[in-house]
């Protein structure tokens, strides 16, 4: 993703991960990927513990990160659930 004008935070938060399938049941395709914190959604293993994933575009493994990768304020708007995140991949691809 390119950002053609930056939004209210200076700085967009970035990280590579290699595609693994951690966190559900391995499987990943090992590609290497750069994300921001818009390619992420949040899951709830346990009530109170919230956890950070991301799905490979190249072949829809699910990888979970270590939550502490990502800092509080991108934490904040990482969507929910990956039926947020969907939803706003889909609506943000209309566009
Ligand atoms: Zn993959």
């Amino acid at each position: 993703m390119k950002i053609i004008k930056k939004g209210k935070f200076e700085k967009t938060w970035t990280k590579r991960y290699k595609c693994t399938g951690k966190g559900h049941g391995g499987g990943g395709c090992r590609a290497v990927l750069e994300l921001t914190s818009d390619d992420l959604f949040l899951d709830y293993e346990y009530a109170d513990s919230i956890t950070i994933h991301f799905e490979c575009p190249q072949c829809t493994s699910v990888t979970k990160i270590p939550t502490n990768d990502v800092p509080d304020k991108f934490r904040e708007m990482i969507p929910r659930d990956y039926k947020d995140w969907k939803h706003n991949q889909e609506r943000g691809a209309k566009k």
